[in-house]
């Protein structure tokens, strides 16, 4: 994968090389630079650009050219066109105002004036002034000049053409820039507001009110659905909490879409559009464009593994799975009006037919169909029934995706606007990524592991020598020749540290007694010997339930080639440890995500569930379980989740925390029963909730 990346990379880059090479500008228009910069000047080259030259039959109306061959030979023509650099040269003398300093129209006049930075002029702007010994009289008709008349001699081009071409600049600029700045609102806001969310707990007097109203926050917004689907399969509805988050981010999108529009229109009317119409459609298309632009770091950063939010804030990363696909959903409305305002704007001015042929103009397309089949391929049904399929397509539409949009606006304007910086920061988003995720397997190198089977669908897999004990984590793991065909395929586990599984802490390991250990151990440098055996608190084993894919396949084995991937943060856990009482709650396989926990906090209780065909998890687990004081083990029989969590708030803990690990209605029922019991202990007792329902 990371070799069709950089692959792609390359070829984004190559297209930079071909071409003539415009003035590029890092950062967003209107935030760093100002691409008209001065706007006098640029109206004169515009009032001169359209017209043919005798050295080329090319008309370039627009400042900017075009990316190609033919673009490179125009500017090379311009260089040294005298009458074309002349006439632009006395537009400037007659209606740049005075206070534009000459530097300033140096500077466009070396950088801009050809349409390549690499192509110099052959004169400067003084030299040219200089050389112009009679002031022209001949005015330049743009209607009988665009009828094929050659500009061969220094023109005049009146002060009405010169005014509306700079004030059409003005307010394209004016757009773009709006543009930016509610871009990057946007775009800020949905990075910042889970940190600043996040950080506001750590301001005096805001625990007690965070407790308050976390109950709140904790149900779904529709009944009881979160972690199972709604019906018929149409996706996972958002908890309260998260809901927020979204509203704020759908009326951003809506309100930046709305507001601060200004035309030319009455005063004058735009060059390029003919009506207020046009000018108000073509505002509203690019601002359409920039909006899905700037949603697109964060729809990345969101699904990524290595999101730096998950280090930054308490939220989890199934939350971030979630305003993963909102974020899209967004971006997906804001893409497709982008796509259907150009289309019915194109078609108003009658250039639909010309746009059919451009690069620019198919490169949108393609992007614009990869995002709509990016969103339908990810509906939760083919999730669930074909998940590697889903992976694949995902990941392929986006690299089209991105890629269409880069040449969309590489050939349309030559990254000249600004617009790149968003497509910038999502590849980098990505690759970060998708580097750390290398780094990571690297890290852990080779492995082998043993797998044996502990029930008809459930199988043990032990891999020796990594030390990772961390509760609320989840690893990747590969097993490349179980699947050789898609070796890059990979599953999140739940992590155990062997030696939890001993159920025996080491000082009394082997159910030696104190004075036994002293007895039968030597000390040997930092390793204690016992009964010949060295102990190491290293080793991971995971339970894995087969499934139809890639768990499907796996059989006992002693050497089975692995890789691993993380550890990765699942669900926060400094709240949890931190409460006065700590309740487990697991069904079935879900204990795995569970007994990373036991040793964790000092006061907890464990109500595992399950049914009769998963008792060999019970037994397998027994000596952990045994060594549990508090616990309620039961087979076949459901736990009443209300009850028992009524029955700790009535002991007087001020601060209770659950885990739920296991089925998604398991995870559902303790989310509306926390919330509930939460609300009526509200002042007395406080919940913290994680849930872990092994999907997202
Ligand atoms: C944080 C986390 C921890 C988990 N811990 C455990 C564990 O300790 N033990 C255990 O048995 N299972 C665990 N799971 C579930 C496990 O990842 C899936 O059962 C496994 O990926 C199924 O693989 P498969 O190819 O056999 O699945 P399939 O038969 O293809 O699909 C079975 C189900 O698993 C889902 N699934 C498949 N691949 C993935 C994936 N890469 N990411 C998320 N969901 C997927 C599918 O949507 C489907 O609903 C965990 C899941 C998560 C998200």
């Amino acid at each position: 994968m990371v070799v069709l990346y950089l692959g792609l990379l390359c070829l984004a880059s190559s297209a930079t090389a071909s071409g003539p090479v415009p003035v590029t500008r890092s950062g967003l228009a209107g935030i760093g630079f100002n691409f008209y910069d001065p706007y006098c000047a640029h109206g004169c080259f515009r009032s001169f650009s359209g017209f043919t030259l005798p050295c080329s039959t090319i008309i370039s109306a627009g400042g900017h050219t075009t990316a190609d061959e033919a673009a490179y030979h125009l500017a090379k023509c311009r260089a040294s066109d005298f009458p074309f650099l002349s006439s632009i040269a006395w537009c400037i003398h007659l209606y740049c105002p005075e206070d534009v300093r000459a530097s300033k129209i140096e500077n466009f006049w070396e950088t801009g004036i050809t349409g390549d930075v690499t192509i110099l002029p052959k004169w400067s702007y003084g030299e040219m002034m200089a050389n112009i010994t009679q002031p022209p009289t001949m005015v330049a008709m743009t209607e009988e000049m665009r009828g094929g008349k050659v500009l061969n001699m220094t023109m005049l081009t009146t002060y009405n053409n010169w005014k509306a071409t700079q004030d059409t600049l003005v307010y394209f600029f004016r757009e773009t820039a709006q543009e930016s700045y509610y871009g990057l609102s946007i775009c800020l806001t949905a990075f910042a507001l889970p940190i600043v969310l996040t950080w506001l707990g750590y301001l005096p007097f805001m625990t007690s009110a965070l407790e308050r109203i976390k109950p709140w926050l904790y149900p779904s917004v529709i009944g009881t659905y979160h972690d199972r689907p709604l019906p018929f399969s149409l996706g996972n509805a958002p908890t309260v909490g998260q809901s927020f988050y979204i509203a704020i981010m759908v009326i951003l999108n809506i309100v930046f879409l709305a507001v601060g529009y200004k035309t030319l229109w009455p005063d004058q009317i735009m060059q390029w559009y003919t009506n207020r119409y046009q000018e108000l459609m073509a505002y509203f298309m690019w601002r359409t464009g920039v909006l899905a632009f700037c949603n697109m770091p964060v729809l990345f950063l969101f699904s990524s593994r290595n999101n730096i939010l998950l280090w930054l804030t308490n939220w989890s990363h199934s939350t971030y799975m979630l305003l993963h696909r909102w974020i899209a959903r967004l971006f997906l409305i804001q893409t497709l009006l982008h796509s259907i305002l150009a289309l019915v704007l194109y078609q108003n001015t009658g250039s639909y037919g010309e746009s059919l042929k451009k690069q620019w103009w198919i490169w949108g397309c393609v992007a614009t169909v990869a995002a709509v089949i990016i969103v339908l391929a990810s509906v939760l049904i083919l999730r669930q029934r074909a998940y590697e399929l889903f992976l694949i397509t995902h990941i392929v539409m986006a690299v089209i995706c991105v890629v269409g949009c880069w040449y969309h606006i590489y050939i349309g304007y030559e990254n000249t606007f600004g617009y790149e910086t968003w497509l910038y920061a999502t590849i980098a988003v990505w690759f970060f990524d998708r580097v750390a995720r290398v780094a990571r397997i690297l890290k852990t190198g080779l492995r082998r592991s043993k797998v044996t089977e502990v029930g008809s669908n459930i199988l043990r897999v032990d891999i020796e020598g990594i030390r990772w004990r961390m509760p609320g984590h989840h690893v990747y793991v590969y097993f490349p020749t179980l699947s050789p065909f898609r070796p890059w395929e990979n599953h999140p586990f739940s992590m155990i540290p062997t030696t939890m599984l001993t159920g025996h802490r080491y000082s009394d390991q082997a159910g030696l007694e104190l004075d036994d250990i002293e007895k039968n151990a030597v000390t040997v440098g930092s390793n204690s010997v016992t009964n010949g055996k060295i102990y190491t608190n290293s080793g991971l084993t995971l339970f894995i339930r087969n499934h139809t894919g890639m768990t499907g396949s796996l059989k006992s084995h002693n050497g089975l080639l692995t890789l691993l991937e993380g550890p990765y943060p699942n669900n926060p856990t400094k709240a949890v440890l931190q409460s006065d009482r700590l309740l487990l709650i697991g069904g079935g396989i879900g204990i795995t995500g569970l007994l990373p926990f036991l040793r964790c906090h000092a006061n907890f209780k464990l109500f595992y569930s399950v049914k009769g065909g998963d008792l060999c998890l019970v037994e397998t687990l027994s000596a952990v379980l045994n060594e549990v004081q508090e616990k309620d083990i039961s087979v076949g029989r459901r736990l009443d989740i209300h009850a028992l969590l009524r029955e700790e708030a009535g002991v007087g803990w001020s601060k209770i925390a659950v885990v739920v690990c296991g089925p998604a209605t398991m995870c559902d029922d303790v989310r509306a029963a926390v919330a509930l019991v939460g609300k009526e202990e509200a002042g007395s007792c406080s919940f913290e909730l994680e849930v872990d329902a092994f999907s997202w």
